[in-house]
């Protein structure tokens, strides 16, 4: 199926490995100019020189912190006019709330609820001028069912997701939708480091971890990030027009409710 959004211009974060990397390999191959952003330079500069290999689409690079405000700046002042935004940042440590004081809190507020929401401010108004965007936030299961040890993450997320469920209603007229992807469990580096934690949390071995969750997993298996790299993809078609304000769950089936 055609996307239709060849040639589109688009920002993808958190973009040199795993999920954002997927996400940014799938509009690459819809035919979309890609800018991806990390922090760190050499994995970037290497993901960006495989996307182009890959092709339709181009990807440029920049390396910067989009939880900082000197960090986005610099992107958009390189690049002001994205069609297509997907958010997305490193998840915040696990811990016990009772460890973590106001500055673990501020750092992961400005990670994954302000980071997305000034970019969708830098970016929202010229799309609707412009008559389409569409903007995609990776968020995490955590939005749906809190997970266990990441209290920072499920806080939040959750605080992202209640903003952009009312902004999402004021842009679609214009062409503009926004909608949330929530992970469960896909195998990245992230994931690896959160089985690592857990197993010296618990004091057993990583695999163990890792084999205990499998098997109460009901696809008994991981998400592979192409899987959510497509579904990204797809909610930035101009098919996926009349899907916004939407949250949604990609894990195989583990959240156990009806709806
Ligand atoms: P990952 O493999 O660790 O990749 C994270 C990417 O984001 C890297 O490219 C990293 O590069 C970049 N990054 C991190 N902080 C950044 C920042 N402040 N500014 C710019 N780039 C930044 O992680 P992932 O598994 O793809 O996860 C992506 C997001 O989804 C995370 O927030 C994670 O918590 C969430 N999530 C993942 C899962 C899962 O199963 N994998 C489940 C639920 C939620 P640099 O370090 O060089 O910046």
């Amino acid at each position: 199926m055609d996307l239709g959004i060849s040639g589109r211009k688009a920002l993808v974060c958190g973009a040199s490995s795993g999920l954002g990397l997927a996400c940014a390999t799938a509009l690459v191959g819809e035919g979309v100019q890609v800018v991806i952003v990390a922090r760190t330079e050499g994995p970037l500069r290497e993901a960006a020189e495989r996307l182009n290999a890959l092709g339709p689409g181009r990807a440029d690079w920049l390396a910067a912190d989009v939880a900082s405000a000197e960090g986005r700046a610099r992107i958009f002042a390189a690049h002001p006019d994205f069609d297509i935004v997907v958010t997305n940042a490193g998840g915040p440590p696990p811990g016990d709330f009772r460890q973590w004081q106001r500055e673990d809190w501020i750092r992961a507020l400005d990670a994954n609820m302000l980071a997305p929401i000034e970019l969708i401010k830098a970016s929202v108004d010229g799309m609707m001028a412009r008559g389409f965007g569409r903007i995609i936030n990776i968020t995490s299961s955590a939005v749906k069912a809190p997970v266990d040890g990441l209290g920072l993450s499920n806080g939040a997320r959750s605080g992202l997701t209640g903003f952009v469920a009312g902004l999402a209603r004021s842009t679609v007229a214009r062409g503009v939708t926004i909608n949330n992807l929530l992970p469960g469990t896909f195998d990245t580096a992230r994931l690896a480091g959160n089985f690592a934690a857990q197993a010296q949390r618990e004091g057993r071995g990583v695999d163990e971890v890792r084999s205990a969750r499998l098997a109460r997993h009901p696809a008994r298996r991981f998400g592979r990030p192409e899987e959510l790299g497509q579904a990204c993809a797809f909610l930035c078609s101009q098919q996926a027009g009349y899907i916004n304000g939407q949250s949604l769950l990609l894990d195989g089936g583990s959240f156990p409710g009806t709806f």
